[in-house]
């Protein structure tokens, strides 16, 4: 019989967040696969579990997955931890899990908390679809480029970002998407200092200058405003028409760029129109 791969989430900050089954699951494994031993060592002292830990990070990744595949192929189980919240959420464990399942090794969930979701349930903005990018791009270039594609993106935006990085951040999301755009940072989620801040950007830029930002950030930005003109291309068209002294030519250019589609769709709603 091969083990099993138990993916354990742990507390994003406060203790007492760990879920009975992860404290034992983390008891019943024969070895516990965790990015920071010493690290992961407190938390499970703290419930008394005593399981042997092994290193498992993004720097000996690939040399250490064909050694825990070998243990599990070999009957052991072993359960996957980062150092808080959900393995493989912007952490290690992508290259184990998938190993995993190309070698028929079982891979089981033990779901518990997660920065990502946490500060989505609190943060007041659509959830219904939302796109998480993990770590913002440390440099300013990449950083700008990606918020030139959040400008128009209708969806809540998910970002980990550093905190001496937050002022610069909020910076270019003021001039790239806008001061009125609705945001959320959620800071030192389930520890003493917690903090929500909910407002627009230019709000978020004037609050988190007020002085050092300190701790562990979740920023989410609300989904853009959605600009399309009301009623439908035909409508448009006909307004234009009605209302206007401009060509038919200018008047498709002008609806295909207020509905950002392409001339030619628009030229074809326009035929109709025009015979008429
Ligand atoms: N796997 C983790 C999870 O499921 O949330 C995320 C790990 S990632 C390496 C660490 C980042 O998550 C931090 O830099 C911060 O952006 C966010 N984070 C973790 N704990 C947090 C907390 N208590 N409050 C706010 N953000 C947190």
């Amino acid at each position: 019989m091969t083990g099993t791969l138990y993916v354990v989430a742990t507390p994003i900050g406060n203790l007492e967040d760990m879920t009975y089954r992860a404290v034992k699951i983390l008891q019943d494994v024969e070895l516990i696969a965790a990015e920071d031993t010493r690290h992961s060592r407190k938390l499970l002292d703290h419930y008394g579990i005593v399981t042997p830990l092994i290193s498992y990070h993004e720097h000996n990744e690939s040399s250490r997955t064909p050694q825990l595949l070998e243990k599990m192929h070999s009957g052991q189980s072993l359960a996957l931890i980062s150092d808080a919240g959900t393995p493989c959420i912007a952490d290690p464990g992508y290259r184990l899990v998938s190993q995993c399942q190309k070698k028929d090794i079982r891979v089981v969930a033990v779901p518990g908390p997660s920065a990502l979701i946490a500060a989505l349930s609190i943060a007041g903005l659509p959830t219904d679809g939302f796109r998480f990018v993990g770590f913002l791009p440390a440099k300013v270039h990449g950083r700008r480029k990606l918020f030139e594609q959040f400008s128009t993106l209708r969806q809540t935006i998910v970002c980990y970002e550093a905190p001496h990085r937050l002022l610069s951040c909020l910076k270019d999301l003021v001039e790239i998407c806008g001061a009125e755009r609705p945001v959320a940072i959620a800071r030192e989620l389930t520890k003493r200092h917690e903090e929500l801040f909910s407002g627009n950007t230019a709000q978020a830029l004037e609050r988190f200058s007020a002085g050092a930002i300190k701790g562990e950030i979740v920023l989410l930005l609300g989904p853009a405003p959605d600009s399309r003109p009301q009623g439908s291309v035909k409508e448009a068209l006909t307004q234009l028409r009605e209302t206007t002294e401009l060509s038919w030519k200018e008047i498709v250019k002008q609806v295909a760029g207020d509905f950002g589609i392409s001339g030619s769709d628009v030229y074809k709603e326009s035929l109709d129109l025009r015979k008429k």
